[in-house]
């Protein structure tokens, strides 16, 4: 007897599966990774054999048979990737292995088959190539012998659809069949991204001595000698992606696939394009932005080996592509490779232990690394610029010393602005979006928050619109007040300023020329990033104006000059990140800067000048932070030297959530390792009408404590508040 064990994709998570079935003979190549249609009481749903055994725990005759099997399933290496994801991030199997299935399967009652688009094709037949040549043979009309004649000159068969444009339409294709000149059959089409190119692309390059070091010492662990997970550290601007390029060639050389991940794709079309100029049809993308039979027919080009490297964000890292070499993680720093829905995987980790599972290498490249990978991590090095360009001199201006009435910008600022020689472009960063951040009452102090959520309103345009006053975390949005809500008094104030304010000042300084802003509210629509990226590439001077989103790893020759404002702000978060983030931001713009023949300069403004990570970014110097870093993250045993698990519980009302929280905390505290630390329930801001409660786990490895979070999360503390109303998250390594 064969019986296949099936993970029901099912979104609940009190099912523990898998279930046996009983394999009948039709169908016998059913395997690990098949997707199966199956009965489940009194339904059918989807699922993946997990497992195939000979015997069951259960009685034969009450061993159901499944309905049948879906075309497209995975590779045993996947379906074990995802059960590892379900498992580490404390999520259901269902939910994981959601991640390695085709695009477009979906969990729970919106599974469902995926399919492939077909067309239909024609191909001309020896008696039809007869038919125009010889004099004999049947008498055709003209459109026919059109048709023919279209036929006879394609090399292999041509789609109806093309050939319908050219006049030849399916009647004509029909006839031609009949009378054996041609035949019709049906193939997949592929429905293929375009792959648009931005910013400087080069051929092939000569590579330079140390890029040449890094490559072979690549290929050498390729080939199984040396350790196999590294770390690229080279400055921005150090030829990091040829470094990529050739490993993923010489992948390729050796029958191996390779995956390349990307922060957010529509802040990296560059390297995208430049993969794609360098590797042509053997790579296929898999992000968000493609249409869902192109992200369908992308995965089957994978998992066929037609293409055989895959470039995308964080999803990517699940590419079906067989034979893995290599995985690379492009700006590993980048906090976009945490994902946020359930499972709340970290691609950076995924892609390790996919590595590691597959024999392949693994290498995160960045110019300002995470601590973890620093410690964690061999190093390859990339210590100067290309061409052995200097990085930019960064200056410090200290805006404790600026006067108030001068506004957000300092006078430096202003006079490199408005001095910007002609072809010159800037970067100016603000990472605060909107026009004024905050407002309150000049009278009685009051502040205009959001009603649902503990956040002030933020005065705006967006788009351009009128003034609104609206919350960045519910999107709630209303007109600014006229009165204080509180006394009535009309002196309403404007605190701060965001990107929108920025824009306005720029533009007087700058004028004639454009000013271009890269944020949230101006990239809404798929594919707004790069339009904003491509007309400030296209235009002969001008600013560009943003929040991080500009300091992402964009290659703009002509910028002379970046410019930081507000660069401590990130430093006042409650976060023991808060250090690692402020270094990478000031550092990652300031190699936006004098990427050309102009050499460039770097403006940070900060009411903190003698803050670490904002002294050491100036000086370029990574290797000094993270050393420093890594010393306070063990004086406090943060990640590395500890991992975090925070539970979050949010509810309409606050004190019922309050008494559940407290119940779990209880629940869960004894069934953690006696190494573990549980620290909270402590309240966090509220949110779109939600307390929140959190609960935090620190612990040497939390892998040992997933079983006792899952008992407790899933157990008797929580499950009646869940089914009224509250809600409850796991996050591994938060963020
Ligand atoms: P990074 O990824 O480290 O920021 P890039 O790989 O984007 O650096 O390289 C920066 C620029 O230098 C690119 O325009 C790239 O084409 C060019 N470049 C890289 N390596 C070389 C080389 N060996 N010779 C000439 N140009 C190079
Ligand atoms: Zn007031
Ligand atoms: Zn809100």
């Amino acid at each position: 007897m064969k019986i296949a064990k099936v993970e029901p994709l099912t979104t609940a998570r009190a099912l523990r599966g898998p279930f046996d079935y009983r394999l009948p003979e039709r169908l016998s190549d059913v395997g690990v990774g098949s997707v199966l249609r199956v009965p489940f009481g009194p339904r059918r749903i989807l699922g993946v054999v997990v497992e195939l055994a000979a015997t069951s725990d259960v009685a034969p005759e009450k061993l159901a048979e499944p309905i049948g099997a879906l075309g497209a399933g995975v590779t045993p290496e996947l379906v074990e990737l995802g059960l590892w994801v379900a498992d580490r991030y404390c999520s259901t199997a269902s939910r994981g292995l959601a991640l390695v299935l085709p695009p477009g399967s979906g969990t729970g009652s919106r599974a469902r088959e995926a399919r492939a688009r077909t067309e239909r094709v024609a191909t001309i037949t020896d008696a039809g190539r007869e038919a125009l040549t010889g004099d004999e043979g049947p008498r055709l009309g003209k459109r026919q012998l059109g048709a023919l004649e279209l036929l006879a000159s394609a090399e292999s068969g041509r789609s109806g659809r093309e050939l319908a444009a050219e006049g030849a339409d399916s009647t004509v294709l029909k006839r031609l069949e009949a009378r054996g000149l041609v035949t019709l059959s049906e193939r997949e089409m592929r429905r293929r991204p375009v792959i648009e190119r931005i910013g400087a692309v080069s051929g092939p390059v000569e590579l330079s001595a140390p890029q040449i070091a890094c490559v072979e010492s690549l290929v050498s662990a390729l080939d199984g000698d040396g350790p196999r997970e590294r770390l690229l550290h080279g400055v921005t601007g150090s030829g990091k992606t040829e470094v990529y390029l050739a490993a993923i060639e010489a992948a390729l050389e050796r029958g191996r696939g390779a995956i390349l991940l990307v922060p957010e794709i529509g802040l990296t079309p560059q390297t995208l394009g430049r993969v794609a100029a360098r590797l042509g049809d053997r790579v296929a993308v898999l992000h968000s932005g493609l249409s869902e039979g192109e992200r369908f027919d992308e995965w089957r080009r994978l998992r066929s080996g037609e293409a055989r490297v895959c470039v995308g964000p964080r999803s990517a890292v699940f590419a079906p592509i067989s034979e893995l070499g290599l995985i690379v993680v492009d700006e590993e720093h980048d906090a976009s490779y945490k994902q946020e829905g359930d499972p709340r995987y970290d691609a950076r980790a995924v892609a390790r232990r996919r590595a590691a599972g597959a024999g392949a290498v693994y290498l995160a490249g960045s110019a300002t690394p995470r601590p973890e990978s620093w410690a964690e991590l061999e190093r390859l090095e990339l210590p100067d610029r290309v061409d052995g360009r200097p990085l930019p001199p960064v200056e410090i201006l200290d805006m404790r010393e600026a006067s108030p009435r001068a506004g957000p910008l300092h006078p430096t600022t202003r006079e490199a602005l408005a001095g910007l020689e002609g072809g010159a472009k800037a970067i100016v960063m603000l990472n605060r979006r909107g026009f004024s951040p905050h407002l309150s009452c000049s009278a009685c102090g009051q502040a205009v928050e959001c009603p649902h959520c503990d956040v002030s309103l933020v005065l705006g345009k967006g788009r351009g619109g009128p003034w609104r006053i609206g919350c960045h975390h519910c999107g709630h949005s209303e007109p600014p007040p006229k009165n204080c809500p509180a006394c009535g008094s009309v002196s309403i104030g404007r605190h701060g300023a965001g990107t929108e304010r920025i824009e306005d000042l720029v533009a007087e300084l700058i004028e004639p020329a454009p000013v271009f802003r890269l944020d949230t509210d101006t990239t809404a629509r798929r594919g707004g990033h790069a339009d904003v990226l491509r007309e400030f590439q296209r235009a002969d001077s001008g600013v560009l104006v943003g929040t991080q989103m500009v300091a992402k790893g964009h290659d703009f020759p002509d910028v002379a000059l970046s410019v930081l404002l507000d660069a401590d702000s990130t430093l006042r978060y409650p976060d023991f990140r808060a250090e690692e983030r402020t270094f990478s931001l000031v550092a990652q713009l300031a190699g936006r800067s004098g990427r050309g023949e102009r050499g460039g300069r770097v403006l940070v403004q900060t009411l903190a000048p003698d803050a670490v990570p904002i002294t050491a970014a100036s000086h370029h110097d990574a290797p000094g932070f993270l050393a420093g870093e890594l010393e306070r993250r063990q004086t406090f045993g943060y990640p590395p030297y500890s991992g975090l698990i925070a539970v979050e519980l949010t509810g309409a009302d606050e004190g019922a959530l309050a008494a559940t929280a407290d119940r779990l905390a209880a629940a869960l505290r004894p069934g953690l390792s006696d190494e573990a630390e549980l620290l909270g329930p402590a309240a966090r801001f509220r949110r779109r009408g939600r307390y929140r409660r959190r609960i935090l786990v620190k612990t040497p490895d939390p892998g040992q404590e997933a079983a006792a979070i899952r008992a407790a999360v899933e157990g008797k503390a929580v499950a009646a508040d869940l089914k009224r109303g509250l809600t409850l998250s796991v996050d591994v390594d938060p963020q």
